[in-house]
């Protein structure tokens, strides 16, 4: 099953772009995204912070940037 919020989820873009965090795509976006911690905020109808992961820790945007192809 996919997630109904991929189209507005501010977090799927990065998952879904990097080799790292695809794991998340696999997992819950096109799996049991019943079970993720943003769809279920969402539910809530409380404020996701884009750094919270589908299992409810935090991401490290820092780290995330220091991996992707830097170009200047
Ligand atoms: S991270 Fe969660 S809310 Fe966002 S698209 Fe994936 S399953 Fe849906």
């Amino acid at each position: 099953m996919t997630c109904p919020h991929k189209p507005t989820c501010e977090l799927f873009p990065l998952i879904s772009g990097s080799g790292a965090l695809n794991i998340w795509q696999n997992y819950y976006c096109d799996g049991k995204f019943e079970g993720c911690k943003r769809y279920q905020s969402t539910l809530d109808g409380k404020k996701i912070p884009i750094t919270l992961l589908p299992n409810g820790k935090t991401l490290d945007i820092s780290a995330l940037k220091g991996t992707g192809n830097d170009k200047k």
